[in-house]
């Protein structure tokens, strides 16, 4: 996916014109069915932006968003309805995610009356998906509203409207970080026994690599709009080749304290889209900045077998 075309700087904007920000670009992805992979990165790095375009959400300016062999993008209303069903988003918020008004059994029902699934067959369905989320017996829940589940049984109520259509794939956005930790392993478990009985191609967006390393096999790392690296998530949390991945790895929690994973801070926040530094865009934060980072950007390039880096150094 290619998003956008050239963004201009402040100077443009103080001469009235309107910017254009670049928000994803150069961005290229492929999952696999029962393959899961974890997009990776700071807020406003370009994740959910990059998830919207792949479910068609947002048009992209240039580039193709291809699905079981078919190029999808310019596909148009009622050409789009069999992609929708057959590639869905779990939400982030399981608490805004349903209608507060509408029982369980509603809200699982919507998606397959939108799809045009017959109403005998409806009940059935909604039963297997409750099955598949290990919400048993569904009977106990379906005639429930939101606010009687907690917040665990919620996120597993939305995973079912997500299966219940029987997805290809799915496409989690931050799945558990509106939820209490101790239940965050149960739903992230049921994700991943759906994705290996189903075989979906999964695709999960997270600030935290931690989360990454737990449910993917590969992962890829975004800086302001762009992929710095990508890999094998074990082999890249092993040795990252990019600083900014370095300093992610970094900051997930080890269990020993004396354990020296040759920490690499980064200074400062994510500078301003519209006004990004010359050559590489992480230049700024970037403890190994030396002079050529300042004039020439650094393409994302093979440094291993499966594994892409966007670093002079790499
Ligand atoms: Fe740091 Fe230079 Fe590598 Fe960019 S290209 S990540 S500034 S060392």
């Amino acid at each position: 996916v290619k998003a956008f075309p050239a963004s201009r700087s402040l100077r443009d904007m103080m001469r009235g014109q309107r910017p254009v920000l670049r928000a994803v670009n150069g961005v290229s992805l492929e999952v696999a069915a029962g393959r899961a992979l974890g997009i990776v990165g700071e807020s406003g790095c370009g994740k959910t932006t990059t998830a919207r375009l792949l479910l068609r959400l947002e048009e992209a300016t240039s580039g193709s968003v291809l699905f079981e062999g078919q190029n999808v993008s310019a596909l148009r209303g009622a050409a789009l309805l069999p992609f929708r069903s057959r590639v869905q988003l779990v939400f982030q918020n399981p608490f805004d995610a349903l209608n507060p008004r509408f029982t369980i059994r509603r809200s699982l029902a919507e998606p397959l009356r939108n799809f045009g699934v017959p109403p005998d067959q409806q009940e059935a369905r909604i039963r297997e998906a409750m099955g598949r989320v290990r919400l048993d017996p569904p009977e106990a829940y379906l005639d429930r509203h939101p606010h009687e589940l907690s917040g665990g049984q919620l996120q597993r109520v939305v995973l079912a409207r997500a299966l219940v259509t029987h997805p290809r794939a799915i496409i989690a956005d931050e799945p558990v970080s509106m939820l209490d930790v101790s239940v965050r392993a149960g739903v992230l478990n049921v994700l991943r026994r759906a994705r290996d009985e189903l075989q979906l191609a999964a695709i999960y967006i997270s600030h935290d690599l931690a989360l990454i390393r737990y449910v993917c096999e590969a992962v890829a790392v975004m800086y302001l709009g762009r992929i710095v690296e990508s890999g094998p998530t074990a082999e890249v949390i092993a040795a990252p080749a990019h600083p900014y991945t370095r300093a992610l790895v970094a900051a997930v929690p080890v269990p020993r304290v004396d354990q020296d994973r040759g920490d690499l801070p980064i200074r400062g926040g994510l500078p301003d889209q519209l006004n990004q530094p010359s050559g590489c865009a992480f230049r700024d934060r970037c403890p190994l900045a030396f002079a050529r980072c300042a004039e020439e950007a650094p393409p994302l390039r093979a440094i291993a077998p499966g594994r892409h880096a966007a670093c002079h150094l790499a």
